[in-house]
């Protein structure tokens, strides 16, 4: 018998569908209810990399090959600095390739694979409070409806308000001083020396970028934009593409090929993706009846590339720990424990390259330095090795597990 019978589940964006999809079949009936409209899933633009251990965790719920299907297999990485040509980054033997998804496409995916195994998702549902009782919680949205369950997870991302709720005094998402922008170039590089699914991650002389070859020739690239002013996404929608065309060229001004790569993008083919954060840690994971998943509780930096699939892997764990405790406290304790020291791990090594975005003089100095000593260095390796090797063993007690880490 699961430890709650019923679960509002706050946010359908990532984590929200896979932890209403794993409650329902640990036995919780799970819903879901988003802010954004249903129309607006087909607005959400740029990529999203999963890796192996995201992918681990979807097959859990059946997603994987869904996922895998529409995505691209990234096959080679490589780690470029100033003009230097790209040096192949190590890729952790024994697993597949990670795998670049739209952002879009993800969504349809999750969703419509939530929906099968018959959680219902409701658009249009901002939370705006919550009314704790003896015997469950309701959840108040904007539109002036409510709904009542024994719990609610928060799945509601950085600027989380389930957060707020369980800890008024949590600590907020800090902004990095980066916007992100996603592009697609007819020709910017010798496409020759790229086979389609080969990534580079470039450092350039005053901003970080990304590029990859598509399967139809074309690149796709992702721009890290030094902004110390920040920008919500709408705000960095309103300001037009050309406009942006234009910073984005001074930026990359004299970087091989980011400077090719902005000038060969016209402005109908550049979106605003979002500015980037990190969730600093979080002392209150959950109070009450109440819980966090997913960036709500642990966002680390973009360059760990493990945002999404961390959200997906806490989100199934949380599942677990609710199907095998014998009640709500010592589920969710257990779920923190079994998450916290992997998601902040994964977060400080984030926070270490992600200095390394933005560099001054000096850094770029230092980065040249240090960046290739890195790469040849086995730490690296056995790092993303152990990160990206993570599973959750769904079909184990959760109890087993608990007993083997004491
Ligand atoms: C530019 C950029 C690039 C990134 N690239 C990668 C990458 O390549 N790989 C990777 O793993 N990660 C990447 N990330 C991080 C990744 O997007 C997040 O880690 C991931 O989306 C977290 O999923 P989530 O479900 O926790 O939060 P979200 O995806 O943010 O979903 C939260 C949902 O909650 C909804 N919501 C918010 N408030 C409320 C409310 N009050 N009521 C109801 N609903 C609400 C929102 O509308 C949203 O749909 C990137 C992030 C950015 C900004």
């Amino acid at each position: 018998m699961p430890a709650a019978q019923s679960a509002l589940v706050i946010g359908g964006g990532i984590a929200g569908p896979v932890a209403a999809t794993a409650l329902l079949m640990a036995g919780i009936d799970a819903t879901v209810y988003e802010a954004r409209p249903a129309s607006a899933a087909n607005g959400i633009g740029g990529s999203l990399a999963l890796e192996p251990n995201g992918l681990a965790a979807l097959r859990i719920v059946g997603a994987d090959d869904a996922v895998r299907a529409a995505a691209l297999p990234i096959t080679r990485s490589a780690m470029s600095i100033g003009n230097k040509p790209g040096r192949d980054v190590p890729t952790p033997q024994g697993l597949p390739p990670r795998q670049l998804i739209d952002r879009g496409a993800l969504h349809r995916v999750l969703d419509d694979r939530t929906q099968r195994a018959g959680v219902r998702i409701h658009h249009d549902k901002k939370l705006i409070r919550v009314d704790e009782h003896p015997d469950g919680i309701t959840a108040h949205f904007a539109d002036g409806s409510s709904a009542s369950a024994d719990l609610l997870i928060g799945a509601d991302g950085v600027h989380s308000i389930v957060r707020r709720l369980i800890d008024p005094q949590a600590p907020d998402a800090r902004y990095l001083g980066l916007l992100g922008f996603e592009g697609l170039a007819d020709d910017g590089v010798d496409t020759r020396a790229l086979e389609p699914g080969a990534m580079t991650f470039a450092f350039g002389r005053r901003a970080y970028y990304l590029y990859w070859k598509r399967p139809d020739g074309r690149i796709g690239w992702g721009a890290n934009l030094p902004s110390p002013q920040y920008l919500s996404l709408k705000e960095a929608r309103d300001v037009p593409a050309d406009d942006w065309l234009q910073t984005l060229r001074t930026a990359y001004a004299g970087d091989v090929p980011g400077a090719r790569l902005a000038a060969e993008t016209t402005s109908d083919s550049l979106q605003a993706v979002g500015a980037l954060h990190i969730m600093p840690p979080v002392p209150h994971w959950h109070r009450g009846r109440m819980v966090l998943v997913g960036d709500a509780v642990h966002a680390p930096s973009n360059s760990t590339g493990q945002g999404a699939s961390l959200a997906m892997e806490s989100a199934i764990e949380l599942a677990r720990c609710l199907r095998d405790l014998p009640d709500v406290p010592t589920a969710f304790t257990a779920y923190e424990r079994l998450r916290r020291p992997r998601v902040e791990k994964i977060a400080a090594r984030g926070a270490r390259i992600g200095r390394a975005k933005a560099p001054g003089p000096v850094a770029q100095r230092m980065m040249r330095l240090l960046i290739p000593l890195m790469l040849k260095s086995m730490k690296l390796d056995k790092t993303m090795s152990a990160e990206q090797h993570y599973t959750i063993d769904w079909d184990t007690p959760v109890s087993t597990e608990l007993s083997n880490i004491t």
